[in-house]
């Protein structure tokens, strides 16, 4: 069985361990996002393909679910020490371990060598061996940033355009957004191999992964979108009780004007992308809404609390996508 998933970090990272312990046979591609990348310190920092990389390979930080195990972080204390009135000054609200910075001096040195995204990711996938393809949805530039409303009772940025992660990581998306952008995928072209890994799939999954900033950025392709829409798409929601399990998502569903319940993500997709959807059973409303008609909708409990937890959502996602192929 051939399945292709699209990917963002921490949600998918743990859905896809979920996936590979339950379809073990299965040909798995991640299309990753990489909207999320950013450049920090002069290095090609791509987090959500290293989320995915490190929690498959065995190289993740359980407790933080993104970075590298028993990381230190002696090579970002330096850069601080510099910082501090030197006349260079660096992020000083982005954390960089010392394993980690590894990875992304390879990725780097590779594309200023004039290779692709999607080699880099190649190459360092050579070291982790996910047990799965991992391709960045596009070597070319794309980038999601946030339009902030401002907000006149608090200090702090106006209105003004952020790259995702200053908004994620340095203002905590707690400055509220008037919309979120993902630069450049209009013209950006799907990495080698993610159409053909749509084309042949049995089934395209959505993780429950962040329905604007990950899984939007990817379907933000055109061709990717249009690739996907000809395919059986099932997807977990990421919203369970009307709020994101961990994280801040239900910041970017406002942002887009969607309300943070599992139904409302659903409806977004819309009938002509999703077929199947799982909800949580606090969600079983949704089951039957009207809202939802052409969507195939099941219910049963989706906390990734343990691997066999997110095993037996991963075997419904699959079940329900034999079911709707017939
Ligand atoms: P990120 O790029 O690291 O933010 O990760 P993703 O986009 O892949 O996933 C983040 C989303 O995972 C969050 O918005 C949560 O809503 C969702 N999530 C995290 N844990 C769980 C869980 O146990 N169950 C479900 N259904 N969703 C979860
Ligand atoms: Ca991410």
């Amino acid at each position: 069985m051939r399945i292709t998933v699209l990917a963002g970090g921490v949600g998918a990272a743990r859905f896809l361990r979920g996936l590979k312990a339950e379809a073990p046979d299965a040909d798995i591609t991640v299309i990753g996002n990489t909207g999320d990348d950013i450049s920090l310190f002069g290095l090609h920092v791509s987090p959500d393909l290293d989320t995915v990389m490190y929690t498959l390979g065995g190289g993740i930080s359980e407790e933080q679910g993104w970075g590298r195990d028993g990381d230190s972080f002696t090579v970002l204390g330096e850069l601080n020490a510099y910082s501090a009135g030197s006349g260079w000054s660096g992020p000083d609200w982005f954390n960089l371990g010392d394993k980690d910075f590894a990875t992304h001096i390879v990725r780097t040195s590779m594309l200023a060598a004039g290779q692709p995204l999607s080699a880099a990711t190649a190459a360092l996938c050579q070291r982790w061996r996910p047990g799965v393809t991992l391709i960045p949805m596009t070597d070319d530039w794309a980038e999601t940033h946030v339009v902030l409303a401002g907000d006149p009772g608090q200090p702090g940025p106006g209105p003004g355009t952020v790259h995702f992660q200053e908004w994620w990581v340095r203002l905590h998306a707690a400055v509220p957004a008037a919309d979120i952008i993902v630069e450049g995928a209009a013209q950006a072209r799907p990495a080698p191999g993610v159409l053909e890994a749509i084309a042949a799939a049995d089934v395209v999954l959505f993780p429950p992964s962040n329905p604007v900033v990950s899984i939007g950025a990817i379907l933000a392709v055109p061709a990717i979108a249009d690739a996907v829409r000809a395919k059986t798409v099932v997807g977990v929601s990421p919203i369970i009780g009307g709020a994101p399990v961990r994280g801040m998502a239900d910041a970017c569903l406002a942002a887009i004007g969607v309300p943070a319940t599992a139904q409302a993500v659903a409806a977004h997709y819309g009938p002509g992308l999703l077929n199947g959807w799982l909800v949580d059973e606090q969600d079983k409303a949704a089951v039957d809404a009207p809202e939802l008609a052409g969507i195939t909708v099941r219910a049963l409990p989706l906390y990734m609390t343990s691997l066999a937890a997110t095993a037996t959502i991963a075997r419904a996602a699959l079940d329900l996508a034999q079911d709707l192929r017939g």
